[in-house]
């Protein structure tokens, strides 16, 4: 297969990496080893003697079930990566000592295969997603890999599985590769060994009925993220310390948490997914603004290309929807919740709203903040959907669902 031309992820990867990460030292590199990389030449598949019926797509609802089969690699020292296998999907056992059991050195990625009208199946800027898994793995001391070799091994079992992926609108396949460390022993230290599954899972839409506007609990009290720490990878640590806050805001009667850092309580994330916040300027141009990727913030690749589109808007290439000579003035900027406050309070907040895979984008119109029960209100047109939100979300699926031609959609059935 061709080399898939990596993107240098420098606008995602910058500022989201530590510098007090050493580049050099990692505990195994096969490159200085001369341990086996992934191979895909040396894939094997076995086939489930039972396959599962694949749900309609109207009952699908998000990451609840799962495909007939996983891709399997595991790694060791004294023989690298083990040859790919595409086996059918099943429970898999495990030493009670193992790194990922006791230290948590798991790391995840999400994406998402989508059907094209033609029957094709394409991924959306897999290459992002896999230079990012690469980091994760780098940060907690797993074992590295060949990320081409690991894309081209996910577009063969999306191949194996295409019968899975919906094709109605806003339903797609969602994709976890999985990593975790298997050294047996309490030492802590890196773990030699390491288990690398792909698993799918055929999804609708994140939040299930029409896309409805979600209320958000802006959280002061605890961080999700903070510098130097592990925001800006996509490791499992850092997900399980934000259960019970999100559970106590749940019970406040908000979906979600607004997370905040720093003295002045800076916008984070909003939940799982990037935050986006739209300003009207009085000339009638507006400010796109979201948090700079200081460490505390996942890089997005959702994030990265809502960034990209609402850069190059102009009257040459504007975004459907949108009129052609409306001005964005697109930045990467902290903004203190009293700030977001006092723009609600001028009217000078158009919209906010979170970006992921997951659930593409999903608007905010409701911001709990401080104890005396103050809210935020944000009016949105017909969903909740302010113009932004409305066109941008309308271009990325366009883009992810093939309907409209990009170099971002990358087909699985080409070598
Ligand atoms: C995965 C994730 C996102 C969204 O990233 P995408 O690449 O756009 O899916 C945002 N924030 C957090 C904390 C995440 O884990």
């Amino acid at each position: 297969m061709a080399p898939v031309a990596l993107e240098t992820p420098t606008h995602i990867n910058g500022a989201s990496t530590p510098v007090s990460i050493s580049k050099k030292a990692h505990a195994f590199d096969p490159a200085t080893q001369h341990l086996p990389d992934i191979d895909p030449s040396k894939l094997t598949i076995k086939l489930s003697h039972e396959l599962a019926t694949v749900p309609a797509p109207e009952t699908l609802t998000f990451g609840t079930i799962h495909t007939d089969h996983m891709l399997l690699l595991t790694f060791s020292p004294e023989a690298g990566w083990s040859a790919p296998s595409i086996q059918p999907y099943g429970p898999m056992s495990i030493d009670p000592m193992a790194s990922c059991i006791q230290y948590a050195t798991n790391i995840f990625e999400g994406m998402k295969a989508y059907m094209g009208a033609d029957g094709r199946p394409r991924l959306f800027r897999p290459d992002l997603n896999m230079a990012r898994m690469k980091r994760s793995a780098d940060r907690l001391a797993l074992p590295p890999f060949n990320e081409q070799a690991l894309l081209e091994l996910i577009k063969k079992l999306i191949m194996v599985e295409k019968r899975w992926i919906p094709s109605a609108p806003g339903c797609s396949l969602y994709i976890r590769p999985t990593m975790f460390g298997t050294r047996i022993g309490f030492g802590v230290t890196p773990s030699t060994s390491a288990t690398l599954l792909i698993i799918l899972s055929p999804s609708g839409p994140y939040f299930p009925g029409v896309v409805r506007p979600i209320s958000l609990y802006a959280e002061s009290r605890v961080r999700r993220a903070w510098p130097g720490g592990t925001g800006g990878h996509k490791l499992a640590l850092n997900y399980a310390p934000t259960l019970r806050p999100t559970r106590e805001a749940s019970q406040q009667g908000y979906d979600q948490i607004l997370w905040l850092f720093g003295e002045d309580d800076h916008l984070g994330e909003v939940g799982q997914m990037n935050a986006f916040v739209v300003l009207k300027r009085d000339d009638g141009s507006l400010d796109v603004i979201t948090p700079p990727l200081d460490g505390t913030i996942l890089p997005g690749v959702t994030r990265h290309s809502v960034l990209d589109l609402t850069r190059a808007h102009s009257p040459e290439n504007a975004i459907p929807g949108l009129p052609a000579d409306l001005v964005l003035h697109v930045q990467e900027r902290y903004i203190p919740i009293a700030q977001l406050v006092e723009y609600s309070e001028t009217g000078t907040l158009a919209e906010v709203f979170g970006v992921g895979t997951a659930a593409v984008l999903v608007p905010i119109n409701r911001i709990g903040y401080g104890e005396e029960g103050k809210e935020i209100k944000i009016e949105g047109g017909a969903n909740g959907f302010g113009p932004i939100a409305r066109a941008v979300r309308e271009e990325l699926m366009a883009i992810q669902e093939a309907r409209r031609p990009s170099i971002w959609s990358v087909p699985c059935d080409e070598e």
